[in-house]
């Protein structure tokens, strides 16, 4: 039987990452698991219970209550997540979390919540997973890494085109600045912050199309693979 292996994305806020683990995964059948759903999900249940994430025991306890799964919707074709069973994939995407949810990241309960329970789903392996630190941090031994960046102006573009279609009343600024403020928070925090992991391959999309990426990505996958 083929050898399963983990393959982990990791860059900037809209870089495209969740568009290549997507196809990746459905291109190999592994399962794709959205790293930063988990932050955001955390966030939407903080913000709605006003939990105070700067005092631990506060935000310890408040973990507790907080159960995160993923399921298979077969109308989207995509994994969505689930925060206590409800489903909030859509919530979730909203600018309200977008606003605080790198704050809520730089909590080291909140990382040591999250990265345990995605290493958990990885155990098997035949993952793609994408984020900020899974190359780094989750799956450090991971068998094939990708670092995707692409040029600020078409990253600001391509969440407004996303966002302003939920949402008309959003403004370009507000995803530019939105954008900036995470890229910051996540590589200057002090705990895994993002970084390009030594053995990553980097992956600059700005004159790549989706298809050309993921020709690019599956041809390095599949020599992993054969070769894992
Ligand atoms: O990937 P996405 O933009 O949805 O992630 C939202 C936020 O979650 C990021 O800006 C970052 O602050 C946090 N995150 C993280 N580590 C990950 C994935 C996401 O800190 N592995």
């Amino acid at each position: 039987m083929m050898q399963k292996i983990i393959i982990t994305i990791d860059g900037w806020s809209s870089c495209g990452k969740s568009t290549l683990a997507k196809q990746l995964a459905k291109e190999l059948s592994y399962v794709y698991i959205d790293s930063g759903s988990m932050y955001r999900a955390i966030t939407l249940y903080f913000l709605r219970y006003h939990i105070d994430w700067t005092d631990e025991l506060q935000t310890k306890s408040a973990l507790e209550n907080i159960e995160l799964t993923f399921q298979y919707n077969e109308k989207s074709k995509q994994s969505e997540i689930y925060l206590n069973g409800e489903n909030v994939e859509y919530l979730i995407r909203d600018l309200v979390v977008a606003e605080k949810v790198s704050e809520v990241a730089t909590i080291s309960a909140v990382r040591d919540f999250a990265v345990a329970q995605q290493q958990r789903m990885g155990a098997a392996k035949g993952i793609v997973m994408d984020g900020r630190d899974i190359g780094t941090t989750v799956f450090p031994n991971a068998e094939l890494k990708f670092f995707m960046t692409a040029d600020n102006s078409i990253r600001v573009g391509r969440r407004f085109k996303e966002m302003f279609e939920k949402n008309p009343n959003i403004t370009v600024e507000e995803v530019k600045a939105n954008l900036e403020m995470r890229d910051y928070i996540d590589s200057n925090r002090a705990i895994s912050p993002l970084r390009k992991a030594s053995d990553a391959i980097e992956l600059d999309n700005t004159h790549l199309s989706i298809e050309e990426q993921l020709t690019f990505a599956l041809s390095i996958a599949t020599e992993r693979i054969n070769f894992a």
